[in-house]
């Protein structure tokens, strides 16, 4: 009887088919460890701990694609792997929110300097990536900094522009999508719009960049033209972007359209309420006529028109200008609630999408950046192997077949009188017309003859003028 196999001979019975993993089995079964999760981050640095064989093949996976947030910041600063960072790391996204400050109640201090701290803090941390890791990521191709949603949170515009300027020049993919929130002082509650000395303008900064640049995203508090030209003695003066797929510049604020840059210089100073559409416009503009840009490149400036409250008729419009096809579209769009949540209808050429207000802008950016399950941002054209996070968006024809009782009003009346009522306007225009592509304006929805709206709200039906045959 010799039954006993020590325990030499167990260890090797339970390791040995860990050991005896093909390298790419074990490459795919931690991927998916990974990219299937929103958890996987967590998970796949505990697999880390296994073997050391494991630790090498997890670091490649876990550093490729380097998701930063404000959780995890501190410690990726204090903890970061030299080596890992320069052979494997092909994209970082940063997502940004301001840190809790710990034994601070800001409920019974001064907010504005509790703001201060914590901003302070993830500013500090911005820096070190900037200057720590950043030159050590020679595999760079994506770079995504994103302020998260209903956060109170300012970059500092001083610190994007170092980001901008350690950026290695391996990187060629560029999202900075602050929101709204960056700011030349972060201290401070008071939204200035005036330039001081010590004001970063973030267009001129970007623009040394842009000429070698491939897919961009920007959602700035401001923006102009400075983006793509100088503005010299003798005009306008635009650069070449010959590199550049896509390229989206994101105007939306709130219901409204962003502000021009204070540092912008206006063409036509006599023309007030310039926004950063108009600006950009006018830039891009020039760049596309000097044959600035390659053939087929993709590059849009999204903006938006907030409708009126006091006439139903007056639709909330999405706006999107086409660079190389010097037109825009203008989407309306009807907010009236469906399956009992507050849903938006979106027309667009190329048919109706219904979501929430987040989806919007991925509507009409086409879906061009995604998040990744692992919360990792890429354009969609560098997406290999990752699981994307579902948007939840539904084409107006799959909606009508799925729900037919789930109507909106616009629906509702197109189908009592039998036709459209508000429909995409295609506007290619010369500049400065009512019908012209830089037109921040709305899109009316029709009353047919013979009908009347009994009350101005989003969700009025129509009624039949009496008297009539
Ligand atoms: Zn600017």
């Amino acid at each position: 009887m010799n039954h006993y196999q020590g325990p030499q001979d167990q260890t090797r019975l339970m390791t040995a088919p860990i050991d005896g993993l093909a390298p790419e089995l074990l490459n795919q079964i931690l991927s998916w460890v990974y990219k299937t999760d929103a958890r996987g981050r967590n998970n796949l640095a505990i697999c880390l701990l296994v073997c050391r064989q494991w630790n090498q093949q997890g670091q490649s996976i876990l550093y490729r694609d380097l998701v930063l947030d404000t959780g995890n910041l501190q410690q990726f600063l204090e903890s970061f792997d030299k080596n890992a960072l320069s052979s494997y790391t092909r994209a970082l996204t940063l997502r940004a929110s301001a840190p809790l400050v710990e034994d601070w109640d800001p409920n019974e201090t001064d907010a504005q300097k509790y703001h201060s701290i914590s901003f302070n803090r993830l500013d500090g941390w911005l820096r070190r990536l900037t200057y720590d890791v950043f030159p050590l990521m020679n595999k760079l191709i994506t770079l995504s900094i994103c302020v998260m949603r209903n956060q109170n949170c300012k970059l500092s515009k001083h610190t994007l522009a170092a980001v901008l300027k350690a950026l290695p020049a391996t990187c060629v993919d560029l999202e900075l999508d602050t929101n709204g929130k960056d700011s030349d002082d972060i201290n401070n509650d008071f939204d200035e719009n005036t330039v001081s000395d010590d004001s970063t303008h973030l267009c001129e900064e970007l623009r040394r960049i842009l000429p070698r640049l491939q897919h961009v995203r920007l959602n700035l508090r401001f923006t102009c033209g400075a983006l793509v030209g100088k503005y010299e003695e003798d005009g306008f003066n635009p650069i070449k972007i010959p590199n550049v797929q896509q390229f989206l510049i994101n105007c939306r604020r709130v219901w409204s359209t962003s502000q021009c840059c204070p540092q912008t210089i206006s063409e036509n100073p006599s023309v007030r309420e310039q926004r950063s559409w108009h600006s950009l416009i006018h830039g891009l503009s020039h760049v596309m006529d000097c044959g600035g840009l390659r053939p087929g490149a993709d590059v849009r400036v999204l903006a938006q028109s907030a409708g009126s409250l006091a006439h139903a008729t007056i639709k909330k419009t999405l706006l999107c200008y086409h660079a190389t096809e010097k037109c825009t579209w203008a989407y309306p769009l009807a907010t009236t609630p469906l399956k009992g949540e507050v849903l938006y209808f979106l027309r667009t050429e190329s048919g109706g999408f219904i979501g929430e207000s987040r989806y919007l802008q991925d509507i009409i950016e086409g879906f061009s950046w995604i998040t990744l399950k692992t919360e990792a941002r890429l354009h969609k054209d560098r997406v290999r192997d990752g699981v994307a996070e579902s948007i939840d968006v539904t084409p107006e024809e799959e909606w009508r077949t799925r729900w037919p009782r789930q109507s909106c009003a616009l629906w509702v009346n197109e189908s009592k009188t039998g036709m459209l009522l508000a429909e995409a306007e295609r506007r290619d225009g010369p500049l400065g017309s009512e019908n012209g592509y830089d037109a921040l304006q709305w899109v009316v929805e029709l009353t047919p003859e013979g009908w009347y709206r009994p009350e101005q709200t989003d969700g009025a039906l129509l009624e039949r003028v009496q008297g009539l045959d």
